[in-house]
Protein backbone atom coordinates (compact mmCIF):
# COMPACT_ATOMS: atom_id res chain seq x y z
CA UNK A 1 0.00 0.00 0.00
CA UNK A 2 0.94 3.51 -1.21
CA UNK A 3 0.94 5.71 1.88
CA UNK A 4 -0.45 8.35 -0.52
CA UNK A 5 -3.51 6.23 -0.98
CA UNK A 6 -3.96 4.99 2.68
CA UNK A 7 -7.00 6.13 4.52
CA UNK A 8 -5.18 7.32 7.71
CA UNK A 9 -4.68 10.22 9.78
CA UNK A 10 -1.90 10.86 12.84
CA UNK A 11 -1.98 12.94 15.74
CA UNK A 12 0.60 15.01 17.48
CA UNK A 13 -0.81 15.74 20.80
CA UNK A 14 -2.05 13.69 23.13
CA UNK A 15 -6.02 13.62 22.95
CA UNK A 16 -6.71 15.39 26.34
CA UNK A 17 -10.04 12.73 27.34
CA UNK A 18 -7.61 9.60 26.32
CA UNK A 19 -6.10 8.02 30.50
CA UNK A 20 -4.02 5.62 28.89
CA UNK A 21 -1.33 4.98 26.86
CA UNK A 22 -3.47 2.37 24.66
CA UNK A 23 -6.36 5.12 24.08
CA UNK A 24 -3.89 7.51 23.65
CA UNK A 25 -1.54 6.00 21.15
CA UNK A 26 -4.78 4.22 19.33
CA UNK A 27 -6.36 7.96 18.75
CA UNK A 28 -2.85 9.25 17.73
CA UNK A 29 -1.75 7.08 15.56
CA UNK A 30 -5.57 7.25 13.61
CA UNK A 31 -5.97 3.36 14.32
CA UNK A 32 -9.71 4.28 16.10
CA UNK A 33 -12.35 6.97 15.50
CA UNK A 34 -14.70 7.92 18.78
CA UNK A 35 -18.05 7.63 17.34
CA UNK A 36 -20.05 8.31 20.70
CA UNK A 37 -18.81 7.47 24.98
CA UNK A 38 -17.68 3.94 24.41
CA UNK A 39 -18.01 2.99 20.95
CA UNK A 40 -15.45 3.21 18.52
CA UNK A 41 -15.01 2.85 14.33
CA UNK A 42 -11.33 0.48 13.93
CA UNK A 43 -10.18 2.87 10.66
CA UNK A 44 -7.94 1.01 7.93
CA UNK A 45 -4.96 0.01 10.31
CA UNK A 46 -6.81 -0.34 13.57
CA UNK A 47 -9.02 -2.96 11.53
CA UNK A 48 -6.25 -4.37 9.75
CA UNK A 49 -4.44 -5.50 13.51
CA UNK A 50 -7.95 -6.64 15.02
CA UNK A 51 -8.20 -9.05 12.23
CA UNK A 52 -5.15 -10.10 12.78
CA UNK A 53 -5.68 -11.12 16.61
CA UNK A 54 -9.41 -12.62 15.06
CA UNK A 55 -7.23 -15.15 12.97
CA UNK A 56 -4.79 -15.93 15.28
CA UNK A 57 -7.88 -16.73 17.81
CA UNK A 58 -9.73 -18.65 15.27
CA UNK A 59 -6.98 -20.65 13.79
CA UNK A 60 -6.28 -21.71 18.03
CA UNK A 61 -9.72 -22.85 18.24
CA UNK A 62 -9.93 -24.45 15.08
CA UNK A 63 -6.78 -26.38 16.26
CA UNK A 64 -8.48 -27.53 19.69
CA UNK A 65 -11.27 -28.99 17.64
CA UNK A 66 -13.79 -26.08 18.01
CA UNK A 67 -16.37 -25.09 15.45
CA UNK A 68 -17.12 -21.39 14.43
CA UNK A 69 -20.63 -20.38 13.46
CA UNK A 70 -22.01 -16.85 13.43
CA UNK A 71 -25.43 -15.39 15.75
CA UNK A 72 -27.27 -12.50 15.37
CA UNK A 73 -26.47 -9.58 17.75
CA UNK A 74 -30.24 -8.59 17.90
CA UNK A 75 -32.09 -10.91 19.67
CA UNK A 76 -35.67 -11.53 20.95
CA UNK A 77 -36.27 -11.51 24.76
CA UNK A 78 -37.63 -14.82 24.84
CA UNK A 79 -34.31 -16.70 25.24
CA UNK A 80 -33.45 -14.59 28.11
CA UNK A 81 -36.65 -14.68 29.42
CA UNK A 82 -36.07 -18.20 29.73
CA UNK A 83 -32.74 -18.22 31.73
CA UNK A 84 -33.88 -15.58 33.98
CA UNK A 85 -31.53 -13.23 32.35
CA UNK A 86 -33.46 -10.79 31.02
CA UNK A 87 -33.73 -9.34 34.50
CA UNK A 88 -31.04 -9.87 35.85
CA UNK A 89 -29.27 -8.08 33.29
CA UNK A 90 -30.74 -5.07 34.65
CA UNK A 91 -29.80 -1.40 32.78
CA UNK A 92 -26.27 -3.32 31.05
CA UNK A 93 -28.15 -4.67 28.39
CA UNK A 94 -29.84 -2.62 25.57
CA UNK A 95 -32.67 -2.93 24.97
CA UNK A 96 -35.58 -2.27 22.19
CA UNK A 97 -38.85 -3.33 21.37
CA UNK A 98 -39.53 -3.80 16.99
CA UNK A 99 -42.80 -2.34 15.46
CA UNK A 100 -45.01 -4.53 16.83
CA UNK A 101 -43.76 -3.95 20.69
CA UNK A 102 -41.97 -7.31 20.69
CA UNK A 103 -38.95 -6.99 23.24
CA UNK A 104 -35.44 -7.38 21.36
CA UNK A 105 -31.76 -6.48 23.02
CA UNK A 106 -28.55 -6.13 21.58
CA UNK A 107 -26.95 -9.63 23.16
CA UNK A 108 -24.50 -8.85 25.92
CA UNK A 109 -23.53 -12.57 25.78
CA UNK A 110 -24.68 -15.65 24.13
CA UNK A 111 -25.06 -18.35 26.89
CA UNK A 112 -28.90 -18.91 26.16
CA UNK A 113 -28.19 -18.58 22.40
CA UNK A 114 -25.61 -21.40 21.86
CA UNK A 115 -27.60 -23.49 24.51
CA UNK A 116 -31.02 -22.91 22.53
CA UNK A 117 -29.32 -23.88 19.16
CA UNK A 118 -27.32 -27.17 20.79
CA UNK A 119 -30.96 -28.16 22.63
CA UNK A 120 -32.48 -28.40 18.66
CA UNK A 121 -29.59 -30.08 17.13
CA UNK A 122 -27.93 -32.33 19.32
CA UNK A 123 -30.25 -35.06 20.74
CA UNK A 124 -28.14 -38.04 21.53
CA UNK A 125 -24.92 -38.88 22.90
CA UNK A 126 -23.01 -39.02 19.96
CA UNK A 127 -23.38 -35.59 19.09
CA UNK A 128 -21.24 -34.32 22.25
CA UNK A 129 -18.74 -33.55 22.84
CA UNK A 130 -19.54 -30.47 20.78
CA UNK A 131 -17.16 -26.73 20.93
CA UNK A 132 -18.70 -24.12 19.39
CA UNK A 133 -17.36 -20.16 18.90
CA UNK A 134 -17.88 -17.16 16.99
CA UNK A 135 -16.33 -13.76 17.09
CA UNK A 136 -19.30 -11.08 17.07
CA UNK A 137 -19.95 -8.34 18.44
CA UNK A 138 -21.58 -7.45 21.68
CA UNK A 139 -23.33 -4.62 23.39
CA UNK A 140 -23.18 -3.88 26.97
CA UNK A 141 -24.67 -0.42 28.16
CA UNK A 142 -21.61 0.84 30.97
CA UNK A 143 -22.32 2.47 33.64
CA UNK A 144 -19.13 4.32 33.13
CA UNK A 145 -17.23 3.58 29.45
CA UNK A 146 -13.72 4.39 29.66
CA UNK A 147 -9.97 3.84 28.39
CA UNK A 148 -11.18 3.61 24.72
CA UNK A 149 -11.83 0.31 23.84
CA UNK A 150 -10.70 -1.43 27.13
CA UNK A 151 -14.05 -0.66 28.45
CA UNK A 152 -16.94 0.03 25.80
CA UNK A 153 -19.87 -0.20 25.30
CA UNK A 154 -20.54 -2.38 21.67
CA UNK A 155 -17.08 -4.57 21.31
CA UNK A 156 -15.87 -7.96 19.73
CA UNK A 157 -15.61 -10.97 21.67
CA UNK A 158 -14.89 -14.29 20.91
CA UNK A 159 -17.21 -16.13 22.52
CA UNK A 160 -17.31 -20.49 22.69
CA UNK A 161 -19.17 -22.88 24.49
CA UNK A 162 -18.65 -26.75 25.32
CA UNK A 163 -20.94 -29.42 25.67
CA UNK A 164 -20.22 -32.73 27.23
CA UNK A 165 -21.93 -35.49 28.38
CA UNK A 166 -20.67 -34.99 32.12
CA UNK A 167 -18.25 -33.35 34.09
CA UNK A 168 -14.61 -35.81 32.70
CA UNK A 169 -15.80 -34.58 29.19
CA UNK A 170 -16.31 -31.04 30.74
CA UNK A 171 -12.91 -30.95 32.04
CA UNK A 172 -11.01 -32.45 28.85
CA UNK A 173 -12.93 -29.61 26.61
CA UNK A 174 -11.71 -26.96 29.66
CA UNK A 175 -8.40 -28.22 29.36
CA UNK A 176 -8.30 -28.18 25.38
CA UNK A 177 -9.54 -24.46 25.94
CA UNK A 178 -6.78 -23.49 28.42
CA UNK A 179 -4.17 -24.91 25.62
CA UNK A 180 -5.27 -23.07 23.02
CA UNK A 181 -5.62 -19.50 24.93
CA UNK A 182 -2.01 -20.14 26.10
CA UNK A 183 -0.96 -20.15 22.42
CA UNK A 184 -3.53 -17.47 21.33
CA UNK A 185 -1.70 -15.35 24.08
CA UNK A 186 1.64 -16.67 23.32
CA UNK A 187 1.42 -15.64 19.85
CA UNK A 188 -0.19 -11.88 20.55
CA UNK A 189 3.31 -11.14 22.31
CA UNK A 190 1.26 -10.85 25.52
CA UNK A 191 2.86 -11.82 29.04
CA UNK A 192 0.16 -12.61 31.12
CA UNK A 193 -0.90 -14.51 34.02
CA UNK A 194 -3.65 -17.06 34.21
CA UNK A 195 -5.66 -16.32 37.35
CA UNK A 196 -7.49 -18.60 39.69
CA UNK A 197 -11.08 -16.66 39.92
CA UNK A 198 -12.74 -19.25 41.86
CA UNK A 199 -13.35 -18.06 45.37
CA UNK A 200 -11.88 -20.58 48.40
CA UNK A 201 -10.90 -23.65 46.52
CA UNK A 202 -7.41 -23.89 46.13
CA UNK A 203 -5.90 -24.08 42.63
CA UNK A 204 -9.49 -24.22 41.61
CA UNK A 205 -10.08 -25.41 38.29
CA UNK A 206 -13.53 -24.04 37.72
CA UNK A 207 -12.95 -20.56 36.06
CA UNK A 208 -9.28 -18.76 35.44
CA UNK A 209 -8.68 -15.48 33.60
CA UNK A 210 -6.72 -14.75 31.76
CA UNK A 211 -4.88 -11.58 32.89
CA UNK A 212 -2.37 -9.47 30.64
CA UNK A 213 0.23 -7.57 33.47
CA UNK A 214 -0.37 -3.64 32.90
CA UNK A 215 -0.35 -1.01 35.26
CA UNK A 216 -3.74 0.17 33.15
CA UNK A 217 -5.25 -2.80 33.74
CA UNK A 218 -8.62 -2.78 36.16
CA UNK A 219 -7.72 -6.08 38.05
CA UNK A 220 -5.23 -6.23 41.04
CA UNK A 221 -3.58 -9.14 41.26
CA UNK A 222 -1.10 -11.19 43.73
CA UNK A 223 1.71 -13.11 42.09
CA UNK A 224 4.26 -15.69 43.72
CA UNK A 225 7.57 -14.73 43.27
CA UNK A 226 8.73 -18.81 43.22
CA UNK A 227 6.00 -20.98 42.23
CA UNK A 228 3.37 -19.31 40.11
CA UNK A 229 0.52 -19.15 41.68
CA UNK A 230 -1.65 -15.82 40.21
CA UNK A 231 -4.98 -14.79 41.71
CA UNK A 232 -7.07 -11.67 42.03
CA UNK A 233 -6.44 -9.61 45.31
CA UNK A 234 -10.09 -9.72 45.78
CA UNK A 235 -9.59 -14.02 46.01
CA UNK A 236 -6.39 -14.50 47.04
CA UNK A 237 -6.15 -17.01 49.85
CA UNK A 238 -4.97 -16.26 53.15
CA UNK A 239 -3.39 -18.91 55.04
CA UNK A 240 -4.23 -19.65 59.09
CA UNK A 241 -0.47 -18.35 60.19
CA UNK A 242 1.21 -20.12 62.57
CA UNK A 243 -0.58 -21.26 66.17
CA UNK A 244 -0.24 -19.49 69.07
CA UNK A 245 2.43 -21.15 71.79
CA UNK A 246 1.53 -22.34 75.44
CA UNK A 247 -0.12 -19.55 76.45
CA UNK A 248 -1.21 -17.66 79.94
CA UNK A 249 -3.94 -18.48 81.95
CA UNK A 250 -5.26 -15.00 82.59
CA UNK A 251 -8.57 -14.56 82.50
CA UNK A 252 -10.96 -11.81 80.54
CA UNK A 253 -10.42 -8.73 82.30
CA UNK A 254 -12.32 -5.02 81.57
CA UNK A 255 -10.37 -2.14 80.48
CA UNK A 256 -11.53 1.16 80.42
CA UNK A 257 -11.32 2.90 76.67
CA UNK A 258 -13.18 5.98 76.86
CA UNK A 259 -13.52 7.27 73.47
CA UNK A 260 -11.30 4.88 71.98
CA UNK A 261 -13.19 3.11 68.97
CA UNK A 262 -10.73 2.95 66.29
CA UNK A 263 -8.34 -0.05 66.05
CA UNK A 264 -5.85 3.47 65.88
CA UNK A 265 -7.43 4.83 69.28
CA UNK A 266 -7.49 1.65 70.94
CA UNK A 267 -3.74 1.10 70.59
CA UNK A 268 -2.50 4.39 71.09
CA UNK A 269 -4.52 4.30 74.37
CA UNK A 270 -3.67 0.98 75.70
CA UNK A 271 -0.04 1.05 74.31
CA UNK A 272 -0.38 -2.40 72.16
CA UNK A 273 0.35 -3.63 68.95
CA UNK A 274 -2.73 -3.44 66.58
CA UNK A 275 -2.02 -7.48 65.83
CA UNK A 276 -2.73 -7.43 69.70
CA UNK A 277 -6.11 -6.58 68.77
CA UNK A 278 -9.37 -7.88 67.13
CA UNK A 279 -12.07 -6.26 65.63
CA UNK A 280 -15.57 -7.68 65.42
CA UNK A 281 -17.84 -6.54 62.75
CA UNK A 282 -21.23 -6.90 62.95
CA UNK A 283 -23.22 -7.30 59.16
CA UNK A 284 -26.65 -7.91 57.79
CA UNK A 285 -26.29 -11.11 55.40
CA UNK A 286 -29.68 -11.88 53.84
CA UNK A 287 -30.99 -9.09 56.43
CA UNK A 288 -29.82 -11.78 59.22
CA UNK A 289 -26.79 -10.06 61.79
CA UNK A 290 -23.53 -11.80 61.74
CA UNK A 291 -20.20 -11.25 63.40
CA UNK A 292 -16.90 -10.91 61.18
CA UNK A 293 -13.67 -10.70 63.07
CA UNK A 294 -10.47 -10.02 61.88
CA UNK A 295 -7.19 -9.36 63.37
CA UNK A 296 -6.95 -5.65 64.16
CA UNK A 297 -4.21 -4.97 61.52
CA UNK A 298 -6.27 -6.71 58.78
CA UNK A 299 -9.62 -5.84 56.75
CA UNK A 300 -12.75 -7.88 56.09
CA UNK A 301 -12.79 -9.71 52.43
CA UNK A 302 -16.66 -8.70 52.06
CA UNK A 303 -16.71 -11.32 48.88
CA UNK A 304 -15.04 -13.83 50.85
CA UNK A 305 -17.28 -13.19 53.60
CA UNK A 306 -20.33 -13.78 51.40
CA UNK A 307 -19.08 -16.68 49.32
CA UNK A 308 -18.36 -18.19 52.96
CA UNK A 309 -22.43 -17.18 54.19
CA UNK A 310 -23.74 -18.15 50.92
CA UNK A 311 -25.63 -15.05 50.95
CA UNK A 312 -26.71 -13.04 48.05
CA UNK A 313 -26.47 -9.26 49.83
CA UNK A 314 -24.02 -8.30 52.84
CA UNK A 315 -24.11 -5.01 54.38
CA UNK A 316 -22.79 -3.17 57.23
CA UNK A 317 -25.12 -3.47 60.02
CA UNK A 318 -26.66 0.60 60.78
CA UNK A 319 -25.56 2.20 64.10
CA UNK A 320 -29.28 0.82 65.88
CA UNK A 321 -28.80 -2.48 65.43
CA UNK A 322 -25.20 -2.00 66.42
CA UNK A 323 -26.07 -0.82 69.57
CA UNK A 324 -29.41 -3.60 70.28
CA UNK A 325 -27.54 -6.76 69.62
CA UNK A 326 -24.26 -5.37 71.80
CA UNK A 327 -25.56 -3.21 73.84
CA UNK A 328 -23.01 -0.67 73.48
CA UNK A 329 -22.49 2.37 71.28
CA UNK A 330 -20.67 1.32 67.69
CA UNK A 331 -16.81 1.15 68.11
CA UNK A 332 -17.45 -1.64 71.34
CA UNK A 333 -18.56 -4.67 69.17
CA UNK A 334 -16.75 -7.84 70.78
CA UNK A 335 -16.93 -11.48 70.39
CA UNK A 336 -17.58 -12.77 74.53
CA UNK A 337 -21.05 -13.30 74.75
CA UNK A 338 -22.74 -11.77 71.77
CA UNK A 339 -25.80 -13.31 70.42
CA UNK A 340 -25.52 -13.73 66.83
CA UNK A 341 -23.33 -16.27 64.65
CA UNK A 342 -19.27 -15.29 64.55
CA UNK A 343 -17.43 -15.73 61.60
CA UNK A 344 -13.64 -15.33 62.36
CA UNK A 345 -10.73 -15.24 60.11
CA UNK A 346 -7.96 -18.24 60.35
CA UNK A 347 -5.54 -16.01 62.04
CA UNK A 348 -8.22 -15.42 65.14
CA UNK A 349 -8.17 -19.03 65.80
CA UNK A 350 -4.14 -19.45 66.08
CA UNK A 351 -4.48 -15.58 68.50
CA UNK A 352 -3.24 -16.50 72.08
CA UNK A 353 -4.90 -13.95 73.93
CA UNK A 354 -6.60 -11.06 72.17
CA UNK A 355 -7.72 -7.46 72.46
CA UNK A 356 -11.41 -7.29 71.73
CA UNK A 357 -14.77 -4.92 72.15
CA UNK A 358 -16.77 -5.59 75.48
CA UNK A 359 -20.02 -4.97 74.12
CA UNK A 360 -20.25 -2.31 76.50
CA UNK A 361 -19.52 1.31 75.87
CA UNK A 362 -15.99 2.46 76.61
CA UNK A 363 -14.58 -0.77 77.41
CA UNK A 364 -12.85 -3.75 75.85
CA UNK A 365 -11.98 -6.71 77.32
CA UNK A 366 -8.19 -8.41 77.36
CA UNK A 367 -6.62 -11.82 78.05
CA UNK A 368 -9.66 -12.63 75.33
CA UNK A 369 -8.64 -16.51 74.51
CA UNK A 370 -10.97 -17.65 71.29
CA UNK A 371 -12.50 -21.00 71.62
CA UNK A 372 -12.40 -20.43 75.72
CA UNK A 373 -14.06 -17.31 76.20
CA UNK A 374 -16.32 -17.40 72.35
CA UNK A 375 -16.89 -19.99 69.80
CA UNK A 376 -16.29 -18.83 66.37
CA UNK A 377 -16.83 -20.48 62.89
CA UNK A 378 -13.53 -20.18 61.40
CA UNK A 379 -12.88 -19.27 57.35
CA UNK A 380 -10.21 -17.45 55.18
CA UNK A 381 -12.58 -13.99 55.26
CA UNK A 382 -9.69 -11.41 55.19
CA UNK A 383 -8.43 -9.23 52.33
CA UNK A 384 -4.23 -10.78 51.41
CA UNK A 385 -2.02 -7.88 52.45
CA UNK A 386 1.94 -7.45 51.45
CA UNK A 387 3.24 -9.15 54.60
CA UNK A 388 1.08 -12.82 53.35
CA UNK A 389 3.37 -15.44 52.02
CA UNK A 390 2.00 -17.34 48.88
CA UNK A 391 -0.79 -19.99 50.22
CA UNK A 392 0.87 -23.09 48.21
CA UNK A 393 4.82 -22.81 48.77
CA UNK A 394 4.84 -19.83 51.60
CA UNK A 395 7.16 -17.67 49.03
CA UNK A 396 6.63 -13.60 48.95
CA UNK A 397 4.11 -12.28 46.85
CA UNK A 398 4.08 -9.29 44.19
CA UNK A 399 1.25 -7.41 44.03
CA UNK A 400 0.48 -5.51 40.89
CA UNK A 401 -2.38 -4.88 38.07
CA UNK A 402 -3.42 -6.48 35.40
CA UNK A 403 -6.32 -6.67 32.44
CA UNK A 404 -8.59 -9.27 31.90
CA UNK A 405 -8.44 -10.10 28.51
CA UNK A 406 -9.65 -13.71 28.88
CA UNK A 407 -12.01 -15.90 30.96
CA UNK A 408 -12.60 -19.85 30.70
CA UNK A 409 -15.59 -21.01 32.81
CA UNK A 410 -17.57 -24.05 33.94
CA UNK A 411 -20.35 -23.73 33.94
CA UNK A 412 -22.08 -26.76 34.42
CA UNK A 413 -25.53 -27.32 33.91
CA UNK A 414 -26.52 -24.08 34.79
CA UNK A 415 -27.95 -23.60 31.09
CA UNK A 416 -28.69 -26.70 30.10
CA UNK A 417 -30.88 -27.69 32.94
CA UNK A 418 -33.12 -24.19 32.65
CA UNK A 419 -33.41 -24.42 28.94
CA UNK A 420 -33.70 -28.48 28.27
CA UNK A 421 -30.59 -28.70 26.56
CA UNK A 422 -30.59 -32.78 27.36
CA UNK A 423 -29.27 -35.55 25.39
CA UNK A 424 -29.66 -39.45 25.72
CA UNK A 425 -27.51 -41.39 26.97
CA UNK A 426 -27.03 -45.44 25.28
CA UNK A 427 -29.67 -46.34 27.14
CA UNK A 428 -32.20 -43.73 25.76
CA UNK A 429 -31.84 -41.96 29.39
CA UNK A 430 -31.85 -38.05 29.22
CA UNK A 431 -29.04 -36.08 31.08
CA UNK A 432 -28.55 -32.16 30.69
CA UNK A 433 -25.48 -31.51 29.05
CA UNK A 434 -22.46 -30.15 30.83
CA UNK A 435 -21.34 -26.91 29.91
CA UNK A 436 -18.21 -24.85 29.53
CA UNK A 437 -18.13 -21.02 28.12
CA UNK A 438 -14.80 -19.34 27.37
CA UNK A 439 -14.34 -15.71 25.92
CA UNK A 440 -11.66 -13.45 24.77
CA UNK A 441 -12.22 -9.69 24.36
CA UNK A 442 -10.74 -9.02 21.28
CA UNK A 443 -10.50 -4.98 21.05
CA UNK A 444 -9.34 -5.05 24.59
CA UNK A 445 -6.52 -7.87 23.94
CA UNK A 446 -5.33 -5.06 20.83
CA UNK A 447 -5.77 -2.77 23.57
CA UNK A 448 -3.35 -4.25 25.88
CA UNK A 449 -0.85 -5.67 23.85
CA UNK A 450 -0.03 -2.13 22.99
CA UNK A 451 -0.19 -1.41 26.70
CA UNK A 452 2.75 -3.68 27.00
CA UNK A 453 4.31 -2.71 23.95
CA UNK A 454 5.20 1.18 23.33
CA UNK A 455 7.57 3.10 24.11
CA UNK A 456 7.20 7.07 23.58
CA UNK A 457 7.15 7.58 20.21
CA UNK A 458 4.16 5.16 19.59
CA UNK A 459 3.33 1.70 19.48
CA UNK A 460 5.86 -1.47 18.96
CA UNK A 461 3.96 -4.12 17.33
CA UNK A 462 4.77 -7.56 17.86
CA UNK A 463 4.92 -8.79 13.97
CA UNK A 464 2.04 -11.60 14.53
CA UNK A 465 -0.06 -8.40 14.74
CA UNK A 466 1.37 -5.77 13.03
CA UNK A 467 -0.78 -3.44 10.55
CA UNK A 468 2.02 -3.77 7.97
CA UNK A 469 4.89 -5.38 8.75
CA UNK A 470 7.56 -2.85 6.53
CA UNK A 471 7.66 0.39 5.41
CA UNK A 472 9.77 1.65 3.09
CA UNK A 473 10.85 5.19 3.24
CA UNK A 474 12.54 7.19 0.34
CA UNK A 475 13.60 10.21 2.41
CA UNK A 476 13.23 12.61 -0.45
CA UNK A 477 10.51 11.68 -2.68
CA UNK A 478 11.24 14.50 -5.10
CA UNK A 479 14.95 12.55 -5.44
CA UNK A 480 14.61 10.20 -8.89
CA UNK A 481 17.28 8.16 -7.97
CA UNK A 482 15.56 7.49 -4.52
CA UNK A 483 12.13 7.24 -5.51
CA UNK A 484 13.35 4.51 -7.74
CA UNK A 485 15.02 2.02 -5.37
CA UNK A 486 12.37 2.46 -2.68
CA UNK A 487 9.78 1.67 -5.10
CA UNK A 488 11.95 -1.46 -6.49
CA UNK A 489 12.36 -2.67 -3.08
CA UNK A 490 8.50 -2.27 -2.08
CA UNK A 491 7.70 -4.26 -5.21
CA UNK A 492 10.20 -6.93 -4.74
CA UNK A 493 8.76 -7.14 -1.22
CA UNK A 494 5.30 -7.17 -2.43
CA UNK A 495 5.80 -10.00 -5.05
CA UNK A 496 7.56 -11.89 -1.98
CA UNK A 497 4.32 -11.98 -0.18
CA UNK A 498 5.48 -9.08 2.60
CA UNK A 499 2.84 -6.73 3.45
CA UNK A 500 4.27 -3.24 3.37
CA UNK A 501 4.07 0.22 3.09
CA UNK A 502 5.88 2.66 0.52
CA UNK A 503 5.68 6.37 2.49
CA UNK A 504 5.80 8.00 -0.96
CA UNK A 505 4.41 11.33 0.79
CA UNK A 506 6.56 14.53 -0.12
CA UNK A 507 6.77 14.82 3.50
CA UNK A 508 9.60 15.72 5.53
CA UNK A 509 11.65 12.66 6.71
CA UNK A 510 11.40 13.45 10.29
CA UNK A 511 7.68 13.37 9.32
CA UNK A 512 7.82 10.11 7.93
CA UNK A 513 9.60 8.48 10.53
CA UNK A 514 7.58 10.28 13.37
CA UNK A 515 4.40 8.43 11.47
CA UNK A 516 6.06 4.76 11.05
CA UNK A 517 7.18 4.63 14.98
CA UNK A 518 3.81 6.03 16.14
CA UNK A 519 1.87 3.32 14.03
CA UNK A 520 4.37 1.00 14.89
CA UNK A 521 5.33 -0.60 11.84
CA UNK A 522 8.57 -3.41 13.04
CA UNK A 523 10.75 -2.27 9.71
CA UNK A 524 11.79 0.33 8.48
CA UNK A 525 13.99 0.67 4.96
CA UNK A 526 14.80 4.05 4.90
CA UNK A 527 16.04 5.17 1.16
CA UNK A 528 18.09 7.85 1.49
CA UNK A 529 21.38 9.66 0.02
CA UNK A 530 23.82 7.22 0.16
CA UNK A 531 21.14 5.27 -2.21
CA UNK A 532 23.34 6.40 -5.06
CA UNK A 533 26.05 4.79 -3.83
CA UNK A 534 23.48 1.36 -3.50
CA UNK A 535 23.12 1.82 0.40
CA UNK A 536 19.79 2.01 2.44
CA UNK A 537 19.58 1.72 5.62
CA UNK A 538 17.40 -1.41 7.79
CA UNK A 539 15.95 -1.02 11.28
CA UNK A 540 13.77 -2.48 13.15
CA UNK A 541 11.36 -0.61 15.32
CA UNK A 542 12.00 -2.02 19.30
CA UNK A 543 15.62 -1.65 18.23
CA UNK A 544 17.69 1.91 18.66
CA UNK A 545 20.10 1.86 15.90
CA UNK A 546 19.90 1.32 12.36
CA UNK A 547 22.54 -0.51 10.23
CA UNK A 548 23.60 0.10 6.54
CA UNK A 549 22.91 -2.24 3.81
CA UNK A 550 23.24 -2.85 -0.26
CA UNK A 551 20.20 -2.21 -2.54
CA UNK A 552 20.24 -5.28 -3.49
CA UNK A 553 20.42 -7.10 -0.12
CA UNK A 554 17.22 -4.88 1.52
CA UNK A 555 14.40 -7.33 0.68
CA UNK A 556 16.28 -10.82 2.02
CA UNK A 557 16.86 -9.14 5.36
CA UNK A 558 13.50 -7.82 5.50
CA UNK A 559 12.22 -11.21 4.76
CA UNK A 560 14.73 -12.70 7.72
CA UNK A 561 13.46 -10.51 9.55
CA UNK A 562 10.35 -11.14 9.41
CA UNK A 563 10.36 -15.36 9.67
CA UNK A 564 12.59 -14.65 12.55
CA UNK A 565 10.07 -12.49 14.57
CA UNK A 566 8.16 -15.38 13.80
CA UNK A 567 9.38 -18.15 15.87
ZN1 LIG B 1 4.19 -19.80 45.69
Amino acid sequence: MKMTQLFFKTMRETPSDAEIISHQLMLRAGLIRKQAAGIYSFMPLGYRVLKKIEAIIREEMDAAGAQELIMPSLLPAESYRESGRWDAFGDEMFRLKDRNQRDFCLGPTHEEIFTETVRDYARSYRDLPLILYQIQTKYRDEIRPRFGVMRSREFVMKDAYSFDRDDDGLDVSYRAMDKAYRRIFDRLGLDYVVIDADTGTMGGSGSQEFTVKSEAGESEIVQCTECGYAASVEKAQCVAGAKAEAVDSMQPEYVATPNARTIAEVTAFLGCRDTDLAKTILYKADGKPVAAMVRGDREVNEAKLMSYLGCSSLEMADEESVTTITGAEVGFAGPVGLPVRIIADLEIEGSPRLIVGANRTGFHLKHVAPGRDFNAEYADIRIITGTDPCPRCGAALEFGRGIEAGHIFKLGTKYSESMGCIYLDETGTGHPMVMGCYGIGVNRTMAAIIEQHHDENGIIWPMSVAPYQAVIVPVNVLDEKQAEIADNIYSELQSRGVEVLLDDRNERAGVKFKDADLIGIPIRVNVGRKAAEGLVEFKLRHEDKARELPVDMAADVVLEAIKTART
